[in-house]
């Protein structure tokens, strides 16, 4: 059935040629949403590129001597991949996909263990290099046969098409994307939670574009200097046995505060932070801005749509710090307005590590492999289907203890069935 549909719509884009180039690749992407359950990865291509650009075709020797080389070519049917590039960012394993190089990962996309999300086959697209040469039933490595074949040498299929044409994307990724994602309107959304491979330009100025980036050691350069200090500091001063709770209410009763309490404090700072983070990913984050507010769209973007948009652009994961300082310096005034000094200072500098903490988590999510069956592999997994599948569900980041307590935690794949 998805094969006959996917058909359909290539006779009609070729049917429709040139009009309404945006509108056309808008419609192609529902249409592929819409057969996003089918099984072949095939069936994405032809609905997405209206024009065919001339493919380059690989005969299996060639193959042969770029995986000898140590590349890392798959193929879905009869369509090649190079994922080189992306192996060690493979959310399911670098190994899981180095060991399948050179084979049809058709079923594998599908799984079980894991069925890949729209997103993923999209992504996957973006390393198309061309198409193998002849009968792609003579794999490129014996035995791996195909059962999806049928499909590929199905001439309604026309030419195997590239997926990703930057051309016809909604943005043009030649220029500054700030000043045009406000335009996408009601598309916006859809837009910004597909990702792509490649890293996002801001700003005009080149300047301006080099200080919205940030390096990950920057988060711990600054700040944990900063942590140390202040928890030297609040430490030495509740020493001196001078810190009460609950002054302003009474004196006869108020509870001393002495350097013994200093780890709690600590720790429950640590602890505050893990709340914050989730309630800033989710409510602040993922508000979804009105389809309507060119500038509620372009700050939606600039705060959080751009990582989703490019998840691995890495010198844009992390806080930059001048606004994390906002951040920080906010919560800060906040704490030692409501707890005696040395109290709230201490809380602080707790949250401060868990905010160190949870960035470099993050970018390790992004760009780490952890072990499989790690607490670590369990929050990339989580949040690998953030980023793709499940963007209102798995806020949280260095912790799911959240997503727990206010229900939001992404399901556990359910293995459905194939047909
Ligand atoms: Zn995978
Ligand atoms: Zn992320
Ligand atoms: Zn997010």
């Amino acid at each position: 059935m998805g094969v006959q549909h996917a058909n359909e719509q290539v006779r009609w884009r070729l049917a429709h040629p040139g009009g309404r180039r945006r509108g056309n690749v808008r419609g192609a992407l529902g249409g592929r949403r819409a057969d996003a359950r089918a099984s072949s990865c095939e069936l994405w291509s032809p609905a997405m590129a209206p024009a065919p650009p001339p493919a380059a075709s690989f005969s299996t020797a060639e193959v042969q001597r770029r995986l000898a080389a140590g590349a890392c070519w798959v193929r879905c049917g009869a369509r090649l991949y190079d994922l080189t590039g992306f192996v060690r960012h493979h959310p399911g394993g670098e190994q899981l996909l180095r060991a399948r190089a050179g084979q049809d990962v058709s079923a594998d996309l599908d799984g079980p263990p894991h069925r890949h999300s729209a997103n993923a086959r999209l992504w996957l697209e973006q390393y198309y290099v061309g198409d193998l040469q002849g009968d792609p039933q003579g794999s490129m490595e014996n035995g791996a046969s195909d059962s999806a074949n049928t499909q590929k040498t199905d001439p309604a299929m026309g030419p195997k098409l590239k997926v990703v044409d930057w051309d016809k994307d909604l943005v043009d990724w030649r220029k500054p994307l700030l000043w045009q994602v406000g335009h996408l309107g009601e598309k916006y959304n859809e837009w910004v939670h597909q990702p792509v491979t490649r890293p996002i330009r801001l700003f005009h100025s080149d300047l301006i574009e080099a200080l919205s980036k940030t390096v990950w050691y920057s988060v711990p350069i600054i700040w944990v200097p900063l942590m140390l200090y202040l928890s030297w500091f609040y430490y030495r001063t509740l020493a001196q046995g001078n810190v009460r709770l609950f002054t302003t209410f009474t004196t006869e009763y108020s509870v001393a505060m002495p350097e013994s309490v200093f780890p709690g404090l600590f720790l429950l700072g640590l602890f505050l932070w893990t709340l914050i983070e989730y309630l800033i990913h989710r409510f602040l984050f993922h508000m979804k801005p009105p389809s309507d507010s060119y500038y509620l769209i372009m700050l939606h973007f600039v705060m959080h749509g751009q990582h989703h948009k490019a998840p691995f652009d890495e010198s844009r994961l992390v806080f930059p710090p001048v606004p994390a300082s906002l951040v920080i310096a906010f919560f800060y005034v906040f704490l030692r307005l409501i707890l005696p000094e040395a109290v709230g200072g201490t809380v602080f500098a707790g949250g401060l590590l868990g905010y160190v903490i949870y960035d470099m988590i993050h970018y390790y999510l992004h760009f780490g492999s952890p072990h499989r069956g790690s607490y670590l592999y369990s929050l990339k997994a989580h949040h690998v289907k953030h980023h793709f599948a499940h963007q209102q569900s798995g806020f949280g980041i260095s912790t799911k203890i959240w997503d727990h307590f206010f229900h939001t935690l992404i399901p556990e794949e359910s293995h459905p069935k194939m047909q």
